[in-house]
């Protein structure tokens, strides 16, 4: 039976004004904006992850924070339970709030060296009114931080976050977006700035409290290896465009479009002796001012043909949810 589907994005799009010096203006008045994302769509099912997978660049981070509503859309709609969060005011809006929580990727830098794990942790907790005395805010960070294993937890409660490794710091990131119960957590790349001995354990730890707590993660990584070991549908974002879109096994498999094999292939190989061809990200992402004509990949795809000039690919099914954006598909 399918689980019933959490989180829906539908046409997001967010453009941002590009500001320009006194003498850029002078020359032309035309206001340029940045392409961040462009006619994204997803869906997430109730405990599922969807990894979001692309170089710097390529709209993952904002997508995230659309996702949360940390900024507004140009356009388009993202559906929590059906209900649009961009349409939500007051109350409504600061309920759903706490459904939907994020973990970033430097955990040093997302916590305030002054402020103990106890009052970092209990802060969301302060921000949304919840527990009616210390006892009942103290039994809530209690729970949060032997959610993440710091236990036992009354042992961490009076450290500060210097005090802690890289790993625990993140432990404390993550219990502090779980101590609101929410269903939904964006984690933007919560292991890329950890040592690679760490990773592992702070994905264990994701997946675990997925299958106790039934969260729904929108996972964004540069990295495919970690988005492989977590995810249950991959999306592949290339310069502000969903290019690719399926389930990760299948995906995984056999991936369709160009720029998503040459991701792949960019793996490292864990065998430095192998003799397998690896190809490499030819070139530089093009500036998301002034997006390549056509498919937007054409500046740096191996099998450019004339049409992807100056056409843009649509997002066409190829196989039960398995989508690609190419010219290559659409015949
Ligand atoms: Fe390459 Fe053309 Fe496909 Fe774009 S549409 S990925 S340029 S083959």
């Amino acid at each position: 039976m399918k689980r019933e589907i959490l989180v829906e994005a539908v046409n997001l799009r967010k453009l941002f004004p590009v500001t320009r010096g006194f003498f850029a203006t002078l020359f032309s008045k035309k206001q340029l904006f940045v392409h961040a994302v462009e006619d994204v769509s997803f869906q997430i099912r109730a405990g599922e992850t969807l990894g979001l997978a692309g170089e710097s660049g390529s709209g993952k981070t904002t997508t995230g924070r659309l996702a949360l509503r940390l900024i507004e859309p140009t356009s388009g709609r993202m559906l929590i339970r059906g209900r649009d969060i961009f349409s939500l005011k007051g109350k409504e809006l600061e309920r759903i709030r706490r459904e939907m929580q994020i973990i970033f990727q430097d955990p040093y830098e997302s916590l305030n060296p002054g402020m103990t794990i106890f009052d970092t942790v209990a802060e969301p907790l302060a921000i949304h009114g919840i527990g009616r005395n210390f006892a009942e805010r103290e039994q809530l960070v209690s729970e949060a931080l032997d959610l993440v294993e710091l236990t036992p937890p009354r042992e961490f409660f009076y450290r500060y976050p210097h005090e802690l490794s890289g790993g625990q710091r993140q432990r404390v990131c993550i219990a502090r977006a779980l101590v609101l119960k929410p269903n939904f957590i964006v984690a933007d790349e919560p292991v890329a700035s950890l040592d690679v001995s760490i990773r592992a354990q702070i994905l264990n730890l994701l997946k675990s409290l997925q299958r106790r707590l039934g969260l729904s993660y929108l996972y964004i990584s540069h990295d495919l290896g970690s988005v492989r070991y977590v995810s249950h549908k991959v999306a592949i974002m290339y310069l502000g465009k969903i290019v690719e879109y399926a389930k990760a096994d299948e995906f995984f498999e056999n991936p369709l479009h160009p720029y998503a094999k040459m991701l792949m292939a960019a793996i490292p190989v864990p065998d430095p002796t192998s003799r397998k061809t690896r190809l490499t990200l030819a070139g530089e992402i093009p500036s998301a001012i002034s997006p390549p004509s056509g498919c937007r990949f054409h500046t740096r795809c191996p099998r450019v043909m004339s049409v992807c000039r100056k056409m843009k690919p649509r997002l066409v099914a190829v196989g039960r949810e398995h989508l690609v954006a190419c010219h290559l598909f659409t015949g």
